[in-house]
């Protein structure tokens, strides 16, 4: 969560959990721990600053680590309208289940919002790995300020458009007084390979599939652009699409609501657990005819596919199914841990594994140079990264003539700059 203030006047974008603080996935309901539990380890954000008045709580799309404190951090701001595009409200709209009262407001890519006669907000269209991501400027009597947290540069995002280029370019002619901007893939040498690619690997590798087998794909259930492409891909396989999870019902099921996505008559979604059961003891029989799409891809302890590895569903693996992994691990030792005891579990039932069918979400270091130059802001302070992240990001930004310091700021978490 980031408080970008102007007087007695704030903003505050995004209001995320800590994903890696606690054992969490997609499938869990992080409302069973109290607010202080959460606050004290450092998975939700401790509210103990000014923040002034706040006007607005914006979200930029709608991933937990970005949303997923809303439903119990809202209700500190109770005036302030929760802002967001179409798609990211639906989340959260279905994330509060009441339990925050503030109005919610839906504002598209390409849109400003005037909340005060010398404040306002403005979404840019970019991409990422969730529909409808945008950045946030906000226009104050002192200058402007973008927040790009998270983003890639992707031309060929298999959903949506490419990122609103002129605009950006634009931003950067009028001036930008800062620059607020993730950090997560800075370190990785050249560019982020587009979304479009991830597809050819799956078709690739998913053509070639026996005709026979049990074929099962697991990815983010909130990559709605990446379960497009599978389901079109088993489509050309002349198999059905079949999604099992709550949070794949969840993601899928509001894209389609939002005309986001158009999934063909035969794609099978199914979140609850009898539900799930049913249609499993259906596949199991006749394998060929279905490509499971499931959640689990991180090893996740609850998730389907861990459950398959652990022989506790209807389904069984047998020799030569074919489990493909649309998704890296997230780097840490827990995720690695439990990932590798899937693996092997699997593969000690016959499967036969592919892994690496995945592109990132976020920007690698060329990206990040090739943004800085279009945005060209007077004072740069990366963030959603670890120390050694922002400093990359400020090594960076030094060899485009920044200083640290004087235009680059590292920030900790309840820090605060004054530009
Ligand atoms: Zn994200």
């Amino acid at each position: 969560m980031t408080v970008i203030r102007c007087g007695e006047d704030s903003i505050v974008a995004d209001m995320g959990i800590r994903l890696d603080r606690v054992l969490i996935h997609e499938d869990t309901d992080i409302s069973k721990l109290s607010h202080e539990e959460l606050a004290q380890r450092g998975i939700i954000p401790a509210l103990n600053g000014d923040y002034g008045k706040v006007r607005a709580i914006v979200l930029t799309h709608g991933h937990l680590d970005h949303i997923g404190a809303v439903p119990l951090l809202a209700g500190k701001f109770p005036e302030a309208p929760i802002i967001g595009t179409p798609y990211t409200i639906e989340l959260v709209r279905r994330e509060l289940r009441g339990r925050a009262q503030n109005p919610l407001y839906v504002l598209e890519a390409g849109e400003v919002l005037q909340l005060m006669p010398d404040l306002s907000i403005e979404f840019v269209r970019i991409t990422h790995s969730i529909p409808d991501t945008v950045f946030l400027v906000v226009h104050t009597r002192e200058g402007s300020v973008a927040y790009l947290n998270d983003f890639k540069l992707d031309d060929n995002p298999v959903i949506g458009t490419k990122p609103d280029y002129r605009r950006i370019r634009e931003l950067g002619k009028e001036g930008l007084k800062a620059l607020i901007i993730e950090t997560t893939r800075v370190s990785n040498d050249g560019r982020t390979p587009s979304e479009q690619v991830a597809r050819t690997l799956l078709e690739d590798t998913l053509l070639k599939s026996s005709g026979e087998k049990g074929l099962i794909v697991t990815t983010f259930s909130s990559h709605i652009a990446r379960l497009k492409s599978v389901v079109d891909i088993a489509t050309k396989l002349d198999r059905e699409p079949v999604l099992l999870g709550r949070s794949m019902e969840k993601y899928v099921g509001i894209a389609e609501r939002k005309g986001i996505v158009d999934l063909p008559e035969n794609t099978h979604i199914y979140g609850s657990k009898n539900a799930i059961k049913k249609v499993l003891r259906r596949v199991a029989k006749e394998k060929h005819r279905y490509l499971l799409i499931v959640t689990g891809h991180q090893g996740e302890p609850d998730a389907l596919l861990t459950r398959i590895a652990n022989q506790k569903m209807e389904y069984r693996i047998e020799e030569g199914d074919e489990v493909l992994f649309s998704a890296d691990i997230i780097p840490n030792p827990i995720n690695v841990a439990q990932r590798y005891a899937v693996e092997t579990k699997l593969k000690l039932q016959g499967a036969r594994l592919f892994k690496g069918l995945h592109v990132s979400g976020h920007a690698s270091k060329e990206d990040h140079y090739d943004l800085l130059k279009m945005l060209q802001p007077e004072k740069v302070i990366p963030t959603h990264g670890s120390l050694e992240m922002q400093a990359s990001y400020a090594e960076l930004a030094e060899s485009l003539g920044y200083s640290i310091n004087r235009e680059v700021f590292l920030l900790r978490n309840g820090q605060r700059v004054s530009v």
